[in-house]
């Protein structure tokens, strides 16, 4: 039998598909190349905008379609799953619907929905939640993800993620630890510890801090990430780790999300402008030239525009690297979904479009400034542009650099001088290897 998985949203969701495919093939399925050649089906879904669920439910339409000659089972897991529930079964060819807190039991309802026929839905919270330690997937790659914490306990007031994905669990730190060395063992050299609000992190006596200074002894030649961070949560630990651990690299996303005090509360963010801009000068004066990135939301229910505008110049004074910027989209059972004063669409648009402007030029003139710089770049391919094949890397602030190469380097931490910037896209030569 073979399967086909497809996945939507955040890094979560990429890192629970990865555990599904673990699931299916410790199963003995094989993975299809395309869904008309699969016996399973599998749509990882996102609910964290309208937006990402239209999307989710066309193609779930479409791939209902695909599945029709084999009678393949269609399931809808994730976020989406989890908040719509049997809503899903109105289309006949999906046949399981699985919350994210369900997989661990993923083997035995594919087997009866396969066998029997059988439409199974479970979305229930697994309040003795158990991660799915993985020794054997060989399938991440240079890059992988590690979750550390599921759910989150914040309440922030725009954001469905704690009603989908339940409270803050934290992750015990020996499996951790263990799934970071088996994704070492399997070739990662660029693991990147996930969830909801990593700061929040905390299991018997270990904290945030502690974890990934652990990380980073434990794969001192790997580079080690961490996302997202929650400016509420965030502390001087945290930094003085980055600060003293070579391969913690110089990167933090911190969603500012309003440059506003008082959209800030009403978001119930629990910081103000002032605490953030503390944290983003530590980290600079901790580490000249980190990158700080950030995510902010626009037209939020009375947003008006001198908040706006307080958003607008909060962000030029931080000089973000880049960011992700979205118009408020009202999800359902959140606080803010029942709040009235809603900003008109038209000005959403407008309020956006001029801070993506503001982005680019930011984050072009970032890049810019790194011209000339000697930097360290992980191979981690090769692209043909203008016809002409380079190597593909990234630096330690998670941006991609092309230059000529052999491509034995692939894998490889090499230096590189960066010539040229164009936006964010940086191009550079070959230094040593
Ligand atoms: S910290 Fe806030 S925005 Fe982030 S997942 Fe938790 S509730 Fe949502």
């Amino acid at each position: 039998m073979r399967y086909y998985v497809e996945t939507y949203g955040c890094q979560m969701n990429v890192y629970d598909s990865k555990k599904i495919e673990e699931v299916l093939t410790a199963e003995g399925l094989s993975r299809a190349a395309r869904p008309e050649e699969a016996d399973v089906i599998i749509v990882n879904t996102c609910s964290v905008r309208e937006h990402a669920e239209n999307r989710a439910l066309t193609r779930i339409g479409e791939l209902s379609l695909k599945a029709a000659p084999r009678k393949a089972v269609v399931a809808v897991c994730g976020c989406m799953a989890q908040r719509m529930g049997s809503e899903l079964f109105k289309n006949r060819a999906v046949r399981l619907v699985l919350g994210p807190d369900s997989y661990s039991k993923l083997a035995g309802y594919l087997r009866a929905a396969v066998t029997d026929g059988a439409k199974l839905l479970d979305t229930a919270r697994d309040r003795s939640f158990r991660f799915q330690a993985s020794e054997g997937f060989r399938d991440w790659g240079l890059r992988g993800f590690v979750s550390i914490t599921k759910g989150c306990s914040n309440s922030c007031s725009y954001c469905i993620v704690p009603a989908v994905r339940g409270p803050a669990v934290s992750r015990p730190r020996d499996e951790v630890l263990k799934e970071t060395l088996a994704q070492w063992r399997s070739g990662v050299r660029d693991v990147t510890l996930i969830g909801q609000n990593v700061n929040a992190y905390r299991y018997g006596g270990t904290g945030f801090s502690t974890l990934l200074s652990d990380v980073a002894e434990l794969v001192p030649e790997a580079r080690v990430r961490f996302t997202t961070s929650h400016p509420r949560d965030m502390d001087d630990s945290v930094i003085g780790v980055m600060a003293v651990r070579p391969n913690v690299c110089e990167h933090i996303h911190l969603p500012l999300q309003s440059g506003s005090d008082r959209v800030l509360e009403s978001m119930n963010r629990g910081y103000t402008r002032d605490r953030y801009r503390a944290i983003v000068s530590a980290a600079r004066k901790a580490m000249p030239g980190v990158s700080i990135t950030t995510d902010i939301i626009v037209g939020y229910p009375g947003e008006s525009v001198e908040e706006y505008e307080e958003t607008y110049s909060f962000f030029e004074e931080m000089q973000f690297d880049s960011a992700f910027m979205f118009k408020f989209s009202a999800r359902p059972g959140t606080a803010a979904s029942r709040m009235s004063d809603e900003v008109p669409r038209q000005e959403k648009e407008r309020r956006l479009a001029r801070l993506m402007e503001l982005e680019r030029r930011l984050a072009s003139a970032a890049s810019a400034r790194l011209v000339g710089r000697e930097m360290e770049v992980l191979v981690e391919g090769r692209k043909i542009k203008d016809g002409v094949e380079l190597l593909t890397g990234r630096t330690r602030c998670n941006r991609t650099v092309l230059f000529r190469g052999a491509s034995e380097l692939s894998g490889k931490l090499v230096s590189v001088r960066i010539d040229s910037s164009k936006g964010v896209s940086l191009s550079g030569c070959l230094v040593s290897a």
